[in-house]
């Protein structure tokens, strides 16, 4: 395998890290990686994950549901249920983050194209881009619009997009600073980003340790807080105007967190429960944010 060593941090160029857990890879192979932090800003990634022509491997599994409609089982029909609510609840934050009720959206990662599609029967101009060329083509089959390879970013004009979304996208890119480069790049300068992002410092993270499912290396390279989120934004131009909760996301990753430790989705739906609760004390505790930046100057 050839894999990526990081030797600075892509945050804040410290040279020194500490081991910080060692984690399974839980669908595709079973293969352990280890995560470290960064000792200077507190960042923590995938040490030595692979390469861009080799990830595609650790993609390529059935329960890869993200990109996926099958709804065998109680984690895939409640991951389905949620999904519609889910949409509805992010084109309300579109409209309200961005004050707009049309305007020009990118999605970046788009997967299936089920937001996108959300965003177009609303009335946006959309666009959007993704990796995966099954997942594009099935976007292009079931909603009839094209989602473009990555590739296509650059022919973008520049501060062409009101909007700029990132639903669990960033975790999985290589090219972390050239990403927020290019989205400011997009950006209009009265537009926003929406990124969303697991919290290593939510209740359940702390709870479920090296089995929290949202680890799910190697596919997430980096591990995100608030904190470290806001040095992020900062070095590349952005203010973050507001953090959002996503609470949904907690029953999900507590049942596949549990099944990765042996037991059942039952006991991870009535922990999620509880780590819910307990997320309603803070944002900080909250199993995904949902991270509002604006333009420095606009802030
Ligand atoms: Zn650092």
């Amino acid at each position: 395998m050839t894999a990526i060593h990081i030797d600075a941090c892509p945050i804040c160029e410290g040279m020194k890290f500490t081991p910080f857990l060692a984690c399974r890879d839980n669908l595709a192979t079973y293969k352990n990686f280890s995560l470290v932090r960064c000792e200077s800003c507190g960042f923590v990634l995938t040490q030595n994950f692979p390469d861009e022509n080799e990830i595609g491997r650790y993609y390529d599994v059935p329960e890869y549901i993200s990109h996926s409609d099958t709804q065998k089982g109680i984690v895939n029909l409640l991951y389905h249920f949620v999904r519609k609510l889910s949409l509805r609840s992010k084109a309300g934050l579109v409209k309200k983050v961005s004050g707009k009720t049309t305007g020009d959206l990118l999605d970046i990662g788009a997967g299936t194209g089920y937001f996108l599609n959300r965003m177009k029967t609303d009335g946006w101009k959309i666009s959007g881009v993704e990796k995966s060329a099954s997942a594009r083509e099935y976007a292009e089959k079931k909603f009839c619009f094209t989602i473009h390879p990555p590739e296509y970013l650059p022919q973008l004009p520049e501060c062409s997009q009101d909007i700029v979304s990132l639903w669990h996208v960033l975790e999985h890119l290589e090219k972390l600073n050239e990403t927020m480069q290019i989205i400011h790049k997009l950006m209009k300068d009265n537009g926003t980003a929406i990124i969303a992002l697991p919290n290593l410092n939510s209740v359940d993270a702390r709870y479920y340790k090296e089995n929290w499912a949202a680890y799910d290396v190697p596919r997430h390279l980096w591990h995100f807080s608030p904190d470290v989120m806001k040095i992020l934004a900062e070095k590349h131009g952005f203010c973050i105007t507001a953090f959002k909760p996503m609470y949904f996301d907690v029953f999900y990753i507590s049942m596949l967190s549990e099944k990765n430790r042996g037991s059942s989705s039952l006991v991870g739906l009535l922990k999620g429960f509880v780590f819910f609760l307990r997320s309603l004390s803070g944002i900080s505790k909250c199993s995904s944010v949902i991270y509002v930046l604006k333009k420095a100057g606009d802030c």
